[in-house]
């Protein structure tokens, strides 16, 4: 394009809100030694609100104004890892809305006072209770969006907004970035709606297309898609992705495979995601890059095939867990294992 040309066309948005999506295709180069197939990565924390879950979070509110549940100057209650805070948060501050996030105490520093500066109140509950515990975080946020004057329950977990959103957004940007060449989808699975909607949009244009899920072990999507049953969970230290119940955002008929990741190498893949390819993501994207590897190496796919794995957040997130060498060590993520065994990577 001429310089004439660029500067006839203003490029103002009318808010932050316009520059969620559009997130950039970045071929993978080094992570991936010993795969012929080509990965590409969606780099998710090119959002505003630095991750995936800024496209949600605008599409439950317009959901909810929509249907009328959402009134002015209303407040907006949420479950949250932190990164759907955020989304939610942004939007609720344009379209004049107060915010409520619920969180795990699991959650790193950096969210809890992200969300905090963002305008939300905070309130923090214990991780290692069940779902239906009065103490656990969806208690405590359908207990407050009840009792709060003119408050409602986003709803990540249930709302079909959620995947609906990756439907008509992450789906279609990947089939046009790719020019529709695309064999593998691979992400992480949290509530679900990005792997669900991203699918059902690229398998409604070509159903070869494989859908891979990758899952932290303790959580209870493996079993559950092996065997069809809800086996019980255990704690982790990934976060943002697994469940310890099944949420209805997540639609297992659009996946083809599920891989289960541990910790340790998400985190060791996760910091080579820094190092090797200068992308500074969060833990749940380290987790979705070894366990697409795995899955990749196992197809033995060759040039002619082509990987899109989902990245969802940002390391700045994480800087006090992932990237700092004594939370690594006092949680046994350095010991001095062979990476190539670590990464079951085989020579
Ligand atoms: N990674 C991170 C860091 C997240 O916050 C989330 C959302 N919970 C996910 C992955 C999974 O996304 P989804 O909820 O759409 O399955």
């Amino acid at each position: 394009m001429t310089e004439t040309a660029t500067m006839a066309m203003p490029q103002i948005h009318d808010t932050i809100l316009d520059a969620i999506g559009n997130t950039p295709l970045v071929r993978l180069n080094r992570v991936n030694r010993g795969v012929r197939a080509q990965v590409l990565a969606k780099v998710e924390y090119m959002n505003p609100g630095g991750s995936v879950k800024d496209r949600i979070g605008i599409a439950m509110i317009e959901d909810a104004e929509r249907s009328g549940r959402l009134k002015p100057g209303g407040t907006i209650v949420e479950p949250t890892s932190g990164n759907t805070g955020a989304g939610l948060a942004i939007a609720a501050a344009i379209r004049g809305y107060k915010t409520i996030f619920v969180m795990p105490d699991k959650m790193s520093d950096e969210k809890i006072r992200y969300l905090r500066a963002l305008g939300a109140k905070v309130v923090i509950t214990p991780t290692a209770v069940e779902p239906d515990d009065p103490r656990s975080y969806y208690s405590v946020s359908k207990r407050l969006a009840e009792e709060t004057p003119n408050a409602i329950l986003a709803g990540q977990y249930w709302n079909q907004a959620n995947p609906e959103a990756h439907y008509r957004t992450t789906g279609p940007e990947i089939w046009r970035q790719t020019a529709g060449k695309i064999d593998a989808f691979i992400a992480g699975m949290g509530t679900g709606g990005t792997i669900s909607g991203t699918a059902k949009f690229l398998k409604e244009q070509n159903p070869n297309i494989q859908v891979v899920g990758i899952d932290p072990v303790g959580s209870l999507y493996t079993e559950y898609f092996r065997t069809g049953q809800l086996g019980p969970a255990f704690g982790y230290k990934v976060e943002g992705v697994g469940e310890d119940f099944l949420p209805t955002t997540m639609h297992f008929q659009y996946v083809d495979d599920v891989v289960q990741v541990g910790d340790k190498e998400s985190f060791v893949m996760t910091r080579r995601m820094v190092r090797e390819e200068g992308l500074f993501v969060g833990g749940s994207c380290g987790m979705a890059v070894a366990g697409a590897m795995r899955w990749l190496r196992a197809q033995n796919w060759d040039e002619s095939k082509t990987a899109v794995i989902l990245l969802p957040d940002s390391g700045v997130r994480y800087i006090s867990k992932i990237f700092s060498d004594d939370w690594m060590r006092e949680n046994g993520f350095l010991e001095s294992e062979p990476i190539s065994q670590l990464l079951d990577i085989r020579p």
